[in-house]
């Protein structure tokens, strides 16, 4: 695995690359890495001729300072995970490569209302960050393939918008969402969570999977009430949970007249705030 810090040290190994014909795929992280970064990497590694994974705690995108602040950074750990993962190229830009004075990284683009909705309503700012960060990164590596997780739903959806609508020439993988063996989703943040707390949140997918299973007892409405219900329980608070519709994020009033219907869910567990999802239905395919 070779490590790389600055765009030109990128670009002259990926020019080469390119040059023998050879397809890149592109993991972009925030580090701290899990198994379920490791599915992602997995998948690059085996579906591209060069794999390459980007460590980059994007200030952009943090809209609480004191989360940039806390965040975990664990770059050795990290590049020995990648390294027996098969990766090829660890790419560990400084701010100032990924947003160099002078340069307008800003993106213009049309999302449809998508970054208004869950998410985009308790994180102001939060997905202007992601689609700078992502469209930066995608202009610097320029992969043919992109694997993100479908742990974060509304981010991979915006993104799949994004490459649309500047017809950018990179094919959006989604990779399922890897848990905890109690059902807890894997999380960079779990790790601050206390051993108590980190049992207990199994509560978050035991509730959405619950809906999943008993789909038609209640209206969408009347499951979004219930488990709010279920989820207010100490040390848990949900922030929402919102039954949508997997292609406009917007809520769902019936089941019936959906195709693809997703829960998303973000709660507070302490000072810990935790997100996941459950596909619901999906006959859109
Ligand atoms: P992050 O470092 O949190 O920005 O995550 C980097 C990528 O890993 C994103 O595309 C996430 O959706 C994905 N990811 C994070 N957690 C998981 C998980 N538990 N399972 C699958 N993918 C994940």
């Amino acid at each position: 695995m070779i490590v790389r810090k600055t765009l030109k040290g990128l670009r002259r190994q990926l020019d080469q690359a390119k040059k023998e014909g050879k397809t890149i795929g592109f993991t972009p992280t925030l580090g701290a890495l899990h198994q379920g970064h490791v599915s992602l990497i997995n998948r690059t590694v085996e579906e591209n001729e060069i794999s390459v994974c980007s460590i980059f705690v994007n200030p952009t995108q943090f809209n609480e300072k004191s989360d940039l602040k806390k965040y975990p950074r664990t770059f050795q750990a990290d590049s020995k995970l990648l390294k027996e993962a098969n990766l090829d190229i660890l790419f560990f830009p400084s701010a100032n490569q990924v947003y160099p004075k002078g340069l307008n990284t800003k993106v213009k683009v049309n999302l449809g209302g998508l970054d208004t909705l869950m998410e985009g309503g308790f994180r102001p700012g939060h997905f202007e960050g992601v689609v700078q960060v992502v469209k930066r990164l995608l202009d610097m590596v320029q992969p043919d393939r992109l694997y993100m997780g479908q742990k974060d739903f509304q981010q991979f959806t915006i993104i799949q918008k994004m490459i649309n609508e500047l017809k950018i020439k990179t094919e959006l993988v989604v990779c399922p969402i890897v848990r905890e063996p109690h059902g807890l989703a894997m999380s960079s943040r779990n790790e601050r969570l206390s051993k108590e707390t980190r049992k207990k949140a199994k509560v978050i997918f035991n509730t959405l999977s619950e809906i999943k299973a008993n789909l038609n007892d209640k209206s969408p409405e009347e499951w979004m009430e219930w488990s709010m219900k279920k989820l207010k329980r100490k040390p848990f608070n949900p922030e929402y949970v919102s039954i949508v519709d997997g292609h406009t994020l917007l809520p769902v009033k019936s089941f019936r007249k959906h195709k693809y219907v997703v829960v998303c869910a973000a709660v507070w567990a302490d000072d810990v705030r935790l997100i996941d999802n459950v596909i619901l239905k999906n006959n859109s395919k």
